[in-house]
């Protein structure tokens, strides 16, 4: 969890220096309904060979419930990934999501728009427990995912602005990091 917050810290200060960080975007929502809770969180790994988890498990109601789009895009893959079904959905920009274990009807090439069914959730990620994988690569880096549907600046930003002075946001958000993550 440690190195987790750490490369969020490092991630997030350039942006914070040009522009809000990670704020939600509206042309996005969650691939689930309703609004799904994390059962396991991003935790890309250090080094891109290493074992880590490149993406989000998302907990479902029950296996079989439908998967749908989080956002307007080109369906770029249908299929089978070593034993699991995978569907991948680019939305331009460089982005592109991958779902798992899901079927779907649809085939390479298939416009959908944020919300449409885009496939149904198979058993396994989670073991006995029904979830599904969502991952995000920006180009060829995962990133995380909740970052295009989660505010996730109030876990790391809001307990600095209210303990700090007025001024001086960045540099007292620097000074505190260590705190947050460690
Ligand atoms: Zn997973």
């Amino acid at each position: 969890m440690k190195a987790i917050l750490v490369l969020a810290a490092a991630l997030l200060l350039p942006v914070a220096a040009a522009s809000p960080p990670a704020a939600p975007r509206p042309d996005w929502d969650w691939p689930l309904s309703p609004k799904p809770a994390v059962l396991r969180a991003f935790d890309p790994p250090d080094k891109p060979w290493m074992s880590g988890h490149r993406g989000v498990d998302l907990g479902a109601a029950h296996d079989g419930v439908p998967v749908t789009s989080p956002a307007s895009g080109t369906v770029s893959f249908v299929g089978v990934v070593v034993d699991r079904p995978v569907i991948t959905i680019d939305h331009g920009d460089g982005l592109r999501s991958s779902f798992e274990p899901v079927v779907s009807p649809l085939t390479a090439g298939s416009l959908v728009a944020k919300g449409d069914v885009i496939g149904t959730l198979q058993p396994g990620h989670c073991g006995a427990v029904p979830c599904v994988h969502w991952g995000v690569r920006r180009a060829d880096n995962y990133v995380n995912p909740l970052e295009f549907v989660t505010d996730l600046r109030p876990s790391i930003l809001l307990p600095v602005i209210r303990a700090g002075p007025v001024s001086g946001h960045s540099v007292t958000w620097v000074d505190a990091a260590p705190v947050i993550t460690g």
